[in-house]
């Protein structure tokens, strides 16, 4: 059975004078996902312990609740959690620049527990595992992981939002932060909305150019999906069909008797607008003659009392509550009344149930299940009313609520006024459609569909092997006496770049290699996008075929006379894609247009990222419609769109080669686009490597040039050494 780590800050038990399990969502998603096809092991911090305890609490934990502690001492924790996770990427993630309190001390801590996370988690884990990491604490986690392990499957979901790039990159370590996350096969959000803004930090900060829903980083392909979280409906259906339940909503109707409630459930956090709200309310209970009937009910759960924004905002919060109460009461009725503590689950339901309007309006916020939860208790006898802020994540799926803006003030007090007021008919249409969702997307369908897609982005991932890994078996087939031919790109691949192409020139490292590749029984082409008189004044004394403008004309060994390979090849098209390319060169400041002898480029290497990006996706669909049945290949490259003749590439001049000399083994090696089409040949015979990073179709990769050098002397080693073999054999 499949095994699933799953990482979180805490780990799903609290530790005490006994361990007892918590009942949060999240534990019961992924418990309901591991009773059928996986088997569920957490990995995370169990909170604040004594020194004696740790080694038997290591081995309860994970003997009697599957999970394996991470422990983490108090310095650390303050740096980490107080500090780093909570008071400086809380903030930001949630739009709040000006709490943001950022100190190098805690990127330190943060950067140790990230690290003493993966130490845990490289001890345990098997190659087939899935590792599943939760959230902003561990945003480092998943690259360390990848660094180690390059094979591990590893996932990443956030359940905080992913702010614009222009917040996010207030952050110092902004671009350790996302480079951290991309480390995952899969990251995962919430909305839309969240995985755009991700996408253009990316771009944005690391310069990284991505597909809708994948990025690439170096050799590693990150998938991006959107899974928004859903409330453990299970156990909300159970305790609304329980007596507990019954009993506890005929306590509160009893207690409320006559009166209107409206409800509202959240920690006591800045994100979720308590302020904003007051204030909504203060002008609700200002202009409505009905106030003595309404009471609004505030569950304020008590958190981070430890970090200096929340203890002040409690302080401003009991204020306003005072003074509005003092403005708004009567003999009858006290219109706010204030909970700063946690409640029981049956009294949360009770209070759920009997409660006329939902009043959901956080400034931001990730999904927010309160919203969801709230929906789940209502029934058709007493449908509640949803007030439901649009900057919410769950305001993309509950779009029969109310939607406001909680920064309006008298706009909020309007929809308390309206819902209120809002007969049987419209409540109930309101609410069928959105309890529906709410109960069918649920938890577990959450953690089952992230963890699906996580197999299947894993599946679909066609990942060269690493040559370093898999030499001899790769020599074997060069070396067993039949007639090999080598087709070796230049730039990127046997010479690395310079700033201008010109000074390129063979290296003394190159020429031993060429030397050493000029004495073994192969066939040796160089081929390249590079004119042919440089290629012959450069290499011109081996005896090497040079193939010349990514495939159309070529110099045999020892002739003098370049010959074409597609005589017939047609240019025209070029002029019409020159004149296109020019009018994007004129509206993007910083592209470029160049022309090769078979394809013409236009560079957006230098325009800003984001509107380099969208103008070449335009001249892309420009072209695609320009073209029609015209034979030319375009390609979007790294920061490029090329246009290329389908005639002529090194592809098809490898193809022509190979057909004419039979060769029973073929090596091709190259670094980039052009490269592709020798990879892409579907003959047997061929073997391709990638030298260097990025996407390939190649069978095998090696880091870049140097590495390349080494492996050709090794091989040009190892034939001589099978061809003295044979002779000493045979003599
Ligand atoms: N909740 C709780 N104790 C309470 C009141 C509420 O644990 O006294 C739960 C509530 O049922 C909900 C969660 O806290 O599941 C709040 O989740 P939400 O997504 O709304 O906000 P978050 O706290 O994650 O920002």
């Amino acid at each position: 059975m499949q095994r699933v780590l799953n990482v979180a800050n805490r780990l799903p038990v609290t530790v005490g004078s006994s361990i007892k399990k918590s009942s949060g969502g999240l534990v019961a998603a992924l418990e309901g996902v591991s009773n059928n096809n996986f088997r569920l092991q957490s990995i995370g911090w169990p909170g604040p312990v004594a020194e004696q305890d740790i080694e038997r609490l290591r081995v309860e934990l994970e003997r009697d609740y599957h999970c394996i502690p991470v422990f983490l001492d108090d310095e650390l924790v303050n740096g980490y959690y107080h500090g780093l996770s909570n008071s400086s990427l809380w903030p930001l993630l949630h739009y709040n620049r000006a709490y943001m309190n950022y100190r190098d001390q805690d990127w330190e801590a943060y950067r140790r527990a990230n690290q003493l996370f993966a130490d845990t988690i490289l001890e345990l884990a098997d190659e087939d595992d899935l590792i599943w990491v939760h959230d902003y604490h561990l945003f480092l986690l998943p690259a360390l992981l990848r660094a180690e392990r390059p094979k591990l499957k590893i996932g990443f979901f956030l359940h905080t939002p992913f702010p614009s790039s222009e917040v996010i990159r207030c952050h110092p370590k902004r671009a350790e932060i996302i480079r951290g996350v991309l480390g995952a096969d899969l990251i995962g959000f919430h909305t839309f909305g969240y995985l755009r803004h991700f996408r253009s930090s990316a771009l944005q900060l690391l310069g990284l150019e991505s597909d809708m829903t994948e990025i690439q980083v170096g050799n590693h392909r990150a998938s991006l999906g959107i899974f928004p979280i859903g409330i453990n409906s299970g156990s909300f259906s159970k305790q609304l069909a329980s007596s507990a339940h019954e009993q506890k909503l005929d306590e509160f109707q009893r207690n409320w008797h006559g009166k209107r409630i409206v409800l509202s459930v959240e920690r006591l956090d800045y994100s979720k607008g308590l302020l904003r709200r007051l204030e909504a309310i203060e002008t609700y209970l200002e202009r409505s003659p009905h106030r003595d009937e309404v009471v609004f009910v505030f569950v304020s759960v008590p958190t981070r009392g430890e970090v200096k924004e929340y203890q002040l905002l409690r302080e401003r919060i009991e204020r306003e509550v005072g003074r509005i109460n003092g403005l708004y009461a009567s003999v009858q009725n006290s219109p706010i009344h204030f909970i700063h503590q946690s409640i029981p689950f049956t009294d949360l339901c009770a209070l759920y149930s009997i409660a006329d309007v939902g009043l959901v309006t956080p400034l931001v916020d990730g999904m927010n299940l309160v919203a969801k939860e709230f929906l789940a208790c209502q029934d058709d006898s007493a449908p509640g009313v949803l007030v439901l802020s649009e900057f919410a994540g769950a305001a993309q799926e509950l779009v029969n609520a109310i939607i406001v803006n909680p920064y309006n003030k008298v706009e909020v007090a309007n929809a308390i006024d309206q819902a209120l007021s809002m007969g049987i008919e419209e409540r109930l249409g309101r609410l069928h459609y959105m309890k529906e969702r709410v109960m069918k997307y649920d938890a577990d369908f959450w953690a089952r569909s992230f963890i699906d897609e996580l197999l299947q982005s894993e599946q679909l991932r066609k990942q060269p092997r690493d040559l370093l890994d898999d030499e001899s078996a790769f020599t074997r087939s060069l070396s067993n006496g039949g007639k090999v031919a080598f087709f070796l790109d230049y730039d990127g691949t046997l010479r690395e770049f310079e700033g201008k192409p010109d000074a390129a020139s063979p290296t003394d490292e190159l020429h031993a290699v060429l030397q050493a590749l000029a004495t073994i029984p192969a066939d040796i082409y160089i081929i390249s996008g590079r004119a042919g008189e440089t290629l012959q004044q450069w290499l011109g004394d081996y005896p090497f075929t040079l193939i010349a403008e990514h495939g159309n004309r070529y110099l045999s060994a020892g002739a003098t006379q370049w010959r074409r390979l597609n005589s017939e090849t047609d240019f025209s098209w070029k002029e019409p894609v020159i004149e296109i390319f020019k009018l994007y060169e004129g509206s993007t400041p910083g592209s470029s247009i160049e022309e090769k002898y078979s394809s013409v480029v236009w560079h957006y290497r230098l325009a800003d990222p984001v509107y380099g990006s969208w103008k070449a996706n335009q001249l892309l669909s420009d072209m695609y419609s320009m073209l029609g049945n015209l034979p030319v290949e375009i390609h979007h490259g790294k920061r490029i769109v090329e246009a290329s003749s389908m005639n002529v590439n090194k592809g098809r001049a490898v193809e022509h080669f190979v057909h004419a000399c039979n060769y029973d083994a073929v090596l091709c090696a190259g670094d980039d686009q052009t490269d592709e089409s020798m990879f892409r040949l579907p003959d047997k015979r061929l073997l391709s490597i990638k030298v260097g990073e990025g996407e390939t179709e190649a069978d095998y990769r090696v880091p870049g040039v140097e590495h390349f050098h080494q492996l050709l002397l090794r091989l040009v080693n190892r034939i001589q050494a099978i061809r003295n073999d044979g002779k000493e054999v045979g003599a």
